[in-house]
């Protein structure tokens, strides 16, 4: 077996999952061991949600006392092997016990607890490895304390940026409070006045990667960078975008237990689903109507406000909708009550289902995810896996997964539209229903839908490479010495 890697994550499926995050963390490490070249184990806290599903498969590996500033925490770390993948939590009652994972006043201290303890964990354990990958802000700081206070200079490391809207940010008093690294290192983790996780990221690692190749360069914009443009730009050559994929086999519509008609294509069988859906769900029972889904954190960068704007008109037709979402209660209220209008043709449901979602996605014939920005976006790989037809805004990972349809030369896997403008969305989902009443055209759509397969084999190749160009220079500097 080749290089040994460390990712460091707040999420993981099938742990724990709020978003795209859990699922790369949950299938990257795979596609990763199947090049034969690597052995991924991965850490993560270990969240009071995990305790019922988890705990009695785990067993505890060591524990130890922690310091966060001047405050003394014991963290107990547990192992799992699971699909032969080493899982290693991080379990503190004071920060991990409690409900749900994210949204805590002290995050930010929550999350220097967990990469302090990361570390530490590396050093008790003796881990051996090559490479650190974190990703995210709540990792960030994992690399930083690395770099710092481990005594292993050949220790590559490697930050992935899967959200830049959320970099974890503190007041700059909270470094004496908090950190144990010295005072002069505070330049590293600092942006404009304020410590801020995901710079220390960005600051620290050897390489830093982001999700989709577009996405990347919006990145070096200020429009899109949340502020973190030119450090960005200072990274310039160490920085990448790399393309998400998915689990084919765990986002699979003919082996998926979720759904009550499994199947391969578009066609009855996958039909079956929408009625069973429409009866579940109060929905007019009518297989031929036009199904439109959304499922999705209910926060501004979904577009969500583009929908606010047109529901009410495009529900004139006749279609079907079905948000499945969770999130800001701006968007709670406005689907509770998009919904008491327009009984029987469209349904909110306000909740974190995994076995709806798969439900809703083998239901519909679209799905609609017009962002204001998207990162990568793994809804869209999964909708298309389940035969549901992309309508995105074109930006970041949605630009480079969906091509728009052109009815002229049958070619493109989904819908687009460009300009973050609600008439733009509307006149688009008024389009896809006429392609969907033409018998002709729509079976050429879904022929290129049923081509369209996002596996993480050729990203996982991309990751190699990137590995394989840090461990190297290593050994050129080591033949060197
Ligand atoms: P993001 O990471 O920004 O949330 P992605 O499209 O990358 O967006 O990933 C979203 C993932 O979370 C998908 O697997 C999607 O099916 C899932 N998801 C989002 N909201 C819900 C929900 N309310 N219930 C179940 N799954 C959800």
């Amino acid at each position: 077996m080749g290089n040994k890697i460390l990712f460091v994550a707040s999420e993981c499926t099938p742990f724990v999952k709020t978003g795209g995050l859990a699922d790369v963390i949950g299938s990257l490490p795979q596609a990763l061991t199947k090049t034969n070249k690597y052995k991924v184990s991965v850490i993560l806290p270990f969240y009071k949600d995990m305790i019922d599903n988890w705990s009695d498969q785990m067993e505890k590996v060591t524990s130890f006392t922690v310091e966060v500033g001047w405050r003394e925490h014991k963290a107990t770390v547990f192992q799992l092997i699971y699909r032969d993948i080493s899982y290693l939590f991080i379990g503190n009652d004071y920060y991990f016990s409690r409900n749900g994972i994210y949204g805590y006043e002290d995050d930010g201290e929550r999350f220097v607890f967990f990469c302090q303890a990361v570390v530490e964990t590396i050093t008790e354990l003796e881990l051996e490895m090559d490479i650190l990958h974190a990703h995210d802000w709540q990792a960030g700081l994992a690399i930083a304390f690395a770099k710092i206070t481990l005594p292993s200079p050949n220790l590559k490391t490697v930050f992935t940026i899967h959200n830049i809207k959320y970099q974890g940010i503190m007041q700059k008093d909270a470094y004496q409070d908090l950190f144990n690294t010295p005072p002069d290192h505070i330049a590293g983790m600092e942006w404009n006045g304020l410590l801020n996780c995901m710079k220390a990221g960005i600051f620290h690692a050897d390489k830093i990667t982001t999700v989709s190749p577009t996405y990347a360069e919006e990145l070096k914009t200020p429009y899109f960078s949340e502020g973190l443009h030119p450090m960005i730009m200072d990274r310039h050559d160490d920085f990448v975008g790399i393309l998400n994929g998915i689990d084919l086999k765990e986002y699979s519509p003919l082996l998926d237990p979720h759904l009550p008609s499994n199947y391969l294509n578009a066609g009855p069988r996958k039909q079956k689903n929408k009625e069973i859906l429409q009866q579940k769900l109060g929905l007019r029972e009518n297989p031929e109507m036009p199904l439109y889904v959304m499922i999705t954190r209910l926060v501004e960068q979904k577009g969500l406000h583009l929908i606010q704007a047109i529901i009410d008109e495009f529900l004139h037709e006749d279609v079907q909708f079905v948000l499945l979402g969770t999130g800001d209660d701006e968007f709670h209220d406005f689907f509770y009550h998009a919904e008491q209008r327009h009984k029987g043709k469209m349904v909110s449901y306000l909740g974190f289902d995994e076995a709806i979602a798969r439900q809703l996605y083998a239901a519909s014939d679209f799905f609609v995810m017009p962002s204001l920005f998207e990162p990568c976006g793994l809804a869209q790989l999964i909708a298309l896996q389940y035969r549901s037809v992309p309508i995105v805004r074109e930006t970041g990972g949605l630009k480079d997964t969906v091509t728009p349809f052109n009815e002229f030369t049958q070619k493109g896997n989904g819908f687009s539209f460009s300009n973050y403008n609600a008439h733009e969305l509307l006149h688009l989902l008024k389009y896809s229903l006429t392609i969907y009443h033409n018998q002709q055209k729509w079976h050429s759509l879904m022929r290129n839908v049923n081509d369209s397969h996002f596996s993480w084999e050729e990203s996982a190749i991309q990751y190699a490479e990137l590995y394989r160009s840090l461990t190297e220079s290593e050994s050129t500097s080591k033949r060197s010495e």
